[in-house]
């Protein structure tokens, strides 16, 4: 497998966790992109900090405001991407932007159930749908028949936890409102791939491994197994390997495929 090479790229969520490891190892390649576009809620807040410091030493950084269960947010910034990139298409959207709720069965309520389920599914779904115009451009600026995340690509930032056969760490905790969330955005890229192979746009849907971030657990009594650098090392290995045989399957960090 080697480098990621890809032209443009944007990240939700990128102002820490796994978005932030994203943004940071996308400038850190041998061949940066020439447009990384790092989306957050609050780009001037303080949550932003870390990313605010990377755009005052690289160019090629863009930090656009971005809140994914908002509509109107997310043609806002497509609208400012496309007059960005000018005449060229975007080639790779990672939605990464996530949430969890920390209840148990009897407890999940009417809210939190459409709380996760706006942010973790519908907004990935909007995102598609707004971003498909410089999708497809990107994918028919670019030669050749077979896909890639070089050409044109949704990454859906999924977790195992979505999975219905395997239930991963059930008894860690039940999140059945994150849970659900996570196995309709893994029907939602499945769905994607078969409506975006046409147009030349790869979709998959990615675990990140059981990783040291605020969602993932960080406190000095637990800490899970796998580094933000680790998982995000993994993740852009398994990007820059995947081809139209992988469109619509579900892999996690080392590129095994998983249990939907
Ligand atoms: P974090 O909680 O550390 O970060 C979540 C990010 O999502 C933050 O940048 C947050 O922004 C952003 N976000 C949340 N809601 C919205 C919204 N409505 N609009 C825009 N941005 C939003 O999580 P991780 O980095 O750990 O997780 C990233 C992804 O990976 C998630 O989709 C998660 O489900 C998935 N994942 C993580 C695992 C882990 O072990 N860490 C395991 C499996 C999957 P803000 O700062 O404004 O809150």
């Amino acid at each position: 497998m080697g480098e990621l090479c890809v032209r443009s790229v944007l990240v939700t969520g990128a102002n820490r966790g796994l978005g932030l490891g994203l943004v940071q190892h996308l400038l850190g390649l041998p061949k940066p992109p020439q447009w990384l576009f790092a989306t957050c809620r609050d780009p001037k807040g303080q949550r932003a900090q870390e990313l605010q410091n990377l755009a005052s030493k690289h160019h090629n950084l863009v930090i656009l405001p971005l809140e994914v269960a908002n509509p109107t947010s997310i043609k806002a910034a497509a609208a400012k991407v496309g007059e960005h990139l000018g005449g060229s298409g975007l080639n790779l959207l990672i939605n990464n932007a996530g949430i969890v709720k920390i209840t148990l069965l009897e407890n999940e309520t009417l809210e939190d159930m459409t709380e996760i389920y706006t942010t973790n599914t519908v907004g990935p779904l909007l995102m598609g749908q707004a971003f498909l115009p410089l999708l497809k451009k990107a994918a028919q600026g670019s030669p050749g028949s077979g896909l890639s995340c070089s050409k044109a690509a949704i990454v859906n930032m999924s977790s195992y936890a979505g999975s219905i056969e395997d239930v991963y760490v059930w008894e860690f905790g039940q999140v059945v409102s994150y849970r659900c969330s996570k196995a309709a955005l893994n029907m939602l890229t499945k769905c994607q791939s078969l409506a975006y192979r046409e147009h030349g746009i790869l979709c998959v849907t990615l675990h990140p491994g059981w990783v040291q971030t605020e969602m993932g657990g960080s406190s000095e009594s637990f800490k899970p197994p796998l580094t933000v650098d680790a998982s995000v090392q993994g993740m852009l290995k398994v990007l820059s390997s995947l081809s139209e045989k992988e469109t619509g399957t579900f892999l996690d960090w080392e590129g095994k495929i998983l249990p939907w």
